[in-house]
């Protein structure tokens, strides 16, 4: 009698235990679902207009992002603590990707230019103001250059959004508004998320090339996105 009361604990605690898993496995699976479409609409679903100007080639069949060196450029009248944001902004982009930035020699070689301007803001192609912009330039399986311009009369206010600007440059065209994201427009988020961090490290892994078709990029998604939600677990 007692070894059936023992069963019976045991197996309530079996079965509760197995629907913790569940629970706990079905969330991981929903995180990484929203985060895989995520990673589609904002690699694929560009859209020309706003503060990202996508010229030259308006495709969203392929994937672009950096398989080279970045060239760097810093033009325009900037301070010191101006000049550092950024360039600690890039930094920390430079990590997360494995794309090494060099300072371009000659003005002629740079492929990635940062742009400080007076301006108070820029506007935009839909009418709106923004303190920054992104301008991407060539094709998505070749040659591309990268503007981000800053304006440096509100400097907090560019401190603001250079990392939004910075997702566009490094290969995140498009928006999304799935989850906490310096991309989305409905979060205000100034520093980069977790979310942000298994997206750069998502779109830089081995087995993604610069011009890859959706249809291509799209099955090897789940298993990158997972790996990289356990690299980055907070
Ligand atoms: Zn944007």
């Amino acid at each position: 009698m007692r070894r059936e009361v023992m069963t019976l604990c045991w197996g309530r605690w079996a079965a509760l235990g197995a629907l913790l898993f569940a629970v706990a496995c079905e969330s991981t699976t929903a995180g990484e679902t929203a985060l895989v479409t995520t990673f589609m609409e904002a690699a694929f679903d560009a859209t020309p207009g706003g503060e990202f100007q996508l010229l030259g080639e308006l495709r969203s069949a392929r994937i672009w992002r950096w398989d080279r060196a970045v060239l760097l450029r810093l033009e325009g009248v900037r301070s010191p603590a101006q000049e550092g944001f950024a360039r600690s902004a890039l930094a920390e982009f430079a990590r997360l990707s494995g794309v090494a930035i060099n300072d371009a020699i000659a003005a002629e070689t740079q492929n990635f230019r940062v742009i400080f301007d007076g301006s108070e803001a820029f506007l935009l192609g839909d009418g709106q103001l923004a303190s920054c912009y992104a301008t991407f330039r060539g094709r998505r399986d070749g040659e591309v250059t990268m503007d981000v311009t800053l304006s440096t009369a509100r400097p907090e206010s560019a401190q603001r959004c250079i990392r939004h600007e910075l997702m566009h440059a490094f290969g995140f065209l498009g928006h999304s508004h799935r989850v906490r994201s310096v991309l989305s427009y409905l979060h205000n988020e100034t520093q980069l998320t977790r979310w942000d961090k298994v997206l750069i490290a998502s779109l830089y892994d081995p087995a993604i090339r610069a011009g890859m078709l959706r249809q291509d990029v799209a099955p090897l998604l789940q298993p990158i996105i997972a790996k990289n939600l356990a690299r980055f677990p907070d």
